[in-house]
């Protein structure tokens, strides 16, 4: 499925009267992509962002390494597009584009090597043994206890249960003592203008939530912001 079709459905509760989103109850796989983005490497997270207003100094950094030439530079590549750990297009939810994922490795080709590192590059020498080549290769699994059957049960979290999703991004599945907890809060903010609404959560939102995850404590709020009605 191309990444534009990919879209999440969620339900919203709004607080109208003070034009903000107390939380989206989600789906397992809303919150493996919040999951995930913990796993980017800050290059990519910058590339990602770099054209879209990003806040402070990492895209001078980023462009100032693509902006020097071969006569300063020994290796762009590794900084400019660094692999990540985990293959989103494995998982049920590949809503940022053009990540290269760590999906060949390569270990030591010294049997009794100890050192135990991995590599991307199989040209490269073992550190624990010098001179042997990293050249055999390893088959990555996918982080510890994921199973093909991803999309049934889940890339990181397991689907048992729905997650509540909060304004500031916090997660917790819900159970009825989160739900309680909640009721105080509406007790607390006076809240009298709850509304429910069921939003769509694709590729342009994925990467407004990103942008907003680093600015802002109120990040459902201005991904969506739109759909919050004001109280006349
Ligand atoms: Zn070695």
């Amino acid at each position: 499925m191309a990444t534009d079709e990919i879209k999440l459905s969620m339900k919203l509760l709004i607080d109208t009267k003070n034009k903000k989103v107390v939380f989206a109850e989600v789906e397992n796989d809303f919150v493996d992509f919040l999951f995930y983005i913990l796993t980017l490497p800050l290059s990519t997270v910058t590339k990602l962002l770099k054209d879209k207003g990003m806040n402070g100094c990492l895209p001078n950094i980023y462009e100032s390494v693509e902006n020097l030439n071969d006569t300063y530079m020994k290796s762009k590549h590794i900084i400019l597009q660094p692999k990540c750990p985990v293959n989103i297009s494995k998982a049920p939810l590949p809503l940022l584009d053009g990540i290269p994922t760590l999906t060949t490795l390569y270990k030591c080709s010294n049997s009794t090597c100890t050192a135990y590192n991995v590599t991307d590059d199989p040209g490269s020498n073992c550190p624990g043994c010098m001179f042997r080549k990293m050249s055999v290769q390893v088959v990555y699994a996918g982080p510890p206890g994921v199973k093909e059957s991803k999309a049934a049960t889940g890339f990181f979290v397991k689907d048992v249960v729905k997650y509540m999703v909060m304004d500031d991004l916090v997660v917790k599945p819900l159970t009825l003592s989160n739900i309680t907890a909640l009721k105080d809060y509406s007790t607390i903010k006076e809240i009298v203008s709850l509304h429910e609404e069921v939003v769509q959560f694709g590729k342009e939102e994925a990467l407004k939530l990103l942008k907003s995850s680093l600015e802002s404590k109120a990040v459902l709020t201005s991904v969506f912001m739109s759909l919050v009605k004001v109280e006349k």
